[in-house]
């Protein structure tokens, strides 16, 4: 790993805060490290689109941002970038533990995302795992420890917060809610608010969902620190 890479990064996404985001047309041209570019490329992912142009600006500097957009806008790629190269500037590396953690409200889309962050973080050096129960449960708790990203569920992820002696998110640096209007819902509210107190306050908070959370109370809760708001609407690519 490169210092001066590291601090080449630093400095493009400081000067990311006078870029129009809709003239960004292709990966390219986001301060993104070798790896993540490699592993959008390989994968055939070459011109971001508007939710992710629009949030990567953000993100890539550590901001909150919360984002809506409707399904099939491209929204799980818009937080598995920035969560790859934020650990990466972080100079996160294998044996640090747990860094990020993904929460989404079903399996299926807990293994959906899985899929994308293997192949786009394919180049990088991190480990990632899922925590959503099911058939395979004895070997969950082997899988997870040692994983620098985790996917979850949230009853799942709560169960191992409580019962699993070898669990720790004290240094998670940052947190994703896919499908964040779901995750704190009623459904999922005393599940949520328990993870949300076990978390660290110093980290960086994500929310997407394909309606905007803009209830005050729920970005409290999911401890959102002045976010950005980024709404991308039906008609617009
Ligand atoms: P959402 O979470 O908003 O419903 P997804 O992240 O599941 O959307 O992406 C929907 C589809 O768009 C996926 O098949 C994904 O591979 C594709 N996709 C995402 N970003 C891009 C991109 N920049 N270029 C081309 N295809 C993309
Ligand atoms: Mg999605």
């Amino acid at each position: 790993r490169e210092e001066s890479e590291i601090n080449e990064l630093e400095q493009k996404k400081l000067e990311m805060a006078n870029v129009n985001p809709d003239e960004i047309d292709s990966f390219a041209k986001f301060p993104l490290s070798k790896y993540t570019l490699l592993g959008l490329k390989h994968n055939g992912f070459t011109v971001p689109t508007k939710v992710q142009r629009q949030t990567l600006v953000y993100s890539l500097r550590g901001m909150d941002v919360v984002g809506a957009a409707k399904t099939g806008s491209g929204k799980t790629l818009a937080f598995i970038i920035p969560l790859l190269e934020n650990l990466y500037v972080k100079k996160w590396s294998s044996v640090d533990g747990l860094g990020a953690l993904i929460i989404t409200p079903t399996r299926e889309l807990a293994y959906q995302i899985f899929e994308v962050l293997k192949n786009v973080g394919k180049s990088h050096d991190f480990s990632a795992g899922l925590i959503i129960g099911g058939k395979d449960l004895k070997y969950e708790w082997n899988l997870i420890s040692g994983c620098n990203i985790l996917i979850c569920t949230p009853g799942r992820l709560l169960h191992h917060m409580l019962e699993n002696p070898d669990f720790s998110c004290e240094y998670v640096q940052m947190l994703v809610l896919d499908e964040a209007d779901q995750c704190l819902s009623m459904g999922f509210a005393e599940t949520m608010n328990c993870i949300l107190e076990e978390l660290p306050e110093d980290r960086q908070t994500m929310l997407f969902s394909a309606t905007q959370t803009r209830d005050v109370k729920d970005l409290i809760r999911a401890g959102c620190k002045n976010p950005v708001f980024c709404s991308v609407h039906e008609f617009s690519k």
